[in-house]
């Protein structure tokens, strides 16, 4: 290897490294566990792996030991959950400190939020005659919060629906009574946390929130003011012309690029380990500001 060669692989901006800084395990919703999924980035190549679980870095410390095996590195993070006038926005941290007091409170606070609103579908669904609902969805989710589909695997297991899509049509979904609210902390609080915990705060996937340009570009702003510091231009399964759009507004918004496939499980739906298209030249990598 000529010493160009070995200079430029080591510059962030040119690496051929993949890094994927957005998935799921077990202790969220995805379906692996944190060995599993690790061992499945290690197999699609991924070199730098985000374990970022919804609400939960409970799976981190599992996956680091498990790279340790493959040889890989893991980026402990996280997904929390927040709101932006009232609309769900999901806010990344990555490279997170575990043993920051704020984190640990923070993740705190969205597990009761979680369990309170898991009760409160339990409430409504027991209203409808379904008998020890809390009980028998937590029995579909050992290891995590209990949730939706928690619900609907119970509703299905228990013959009150023939399968999960007519739980959520019945039950679960927009407009019926199991469709609590959740109410979320407010995008700038969340931001807050990330950045008490060393990390650094990276707006999910800005495209899955279905809103206009404008109120995207407003809210991106006030991510930007709130001292959020880098954007997913690339996330999972994404329209190029989407990616461009991204791009730009990271751009506009001086804002680090990140990149995810934000995997859930195997198979058609989501997008797998590592495989996206790389970040626009234009964009400077999020991982840049961790050398
Ligand atoms: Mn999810
Ligand atoms: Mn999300
Ligand atoms: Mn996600």
């Amino acid at each position: 290897m000529t010493l160009s060669a070995l200079s430029s692989d080591s510059s962030a901006k040119s690496s051929n490294l993949i890094y994927d800084l957005h998935c799921h395990s077990d202790q969220s919703d995805g379906i692996l566990s944190p060995e599993a999924l690790v061992s499945r980035a290690k197999a699609q190549n991924v070199s730098v792996l985000a374990l970022t679980d919804h609400d939960t870095v409970a799976g981190v410390a599992r996956a680091q030991q498990q790279a340790q095996v493959e040889g890989l590195d893991i980026i402990p993070g996280i997904e929390f959950s927040s709101q932006w006038n009232g609309r769900g926005v999901h806010i990344v941290g990555l490279n997170i400190d575990l043993a920051s007091p704020s984190l640990l409170s923070a993740v705190h606070q969205q597990e009761q939020q979680r369990e309170e609103r898991a009760h409160q579908i339990a409430e409504k669904l027991e209203s409808m005659g379904v008998a020890r609902a809390y009980e028998g969805a937590r029995q579909h989710a050992p290891e995590g919060v209990v949730g939706r589909p928690h619900f609907a695997a119970y509703l299905v297991e228990q013959g009150h629906c023939k399968n999960i899509a007519q739980a959520f049509k019945k039950y679960l979904g927009a407009g019926k009574p199991g469709d609590i609210k959740q109410m979320w902390p407010e995008l700038e609080e969340v931001v807050q946390w990330v950045l008490q915990a060393n990390g650094t705060a990276v707006l999910a996937h800005p495209k899955k929130y279905n809103m206009t340009r404008t109120k995207l570009c407003a809210m991106v702003a006030d991510f930007k003011e709130a001292g959020g510091q880098a954007i997913e231009v690339v996330s999972g399964k994404q329209l190029d012309a989407d990616t461009r759009d991204i791009a730009r507004i990271a751009q506009k918004y001086s804002l680090l690029g990140s990149c995810g496939s934000d995997f859930h499980s195997p198979g058609g739906a989501w997008q797998e380990l590592g495989n996206f298209p790389k970040l626009p030249e234009s964009i400077e990598p999020v991982w840049s500001s961790w050398q």
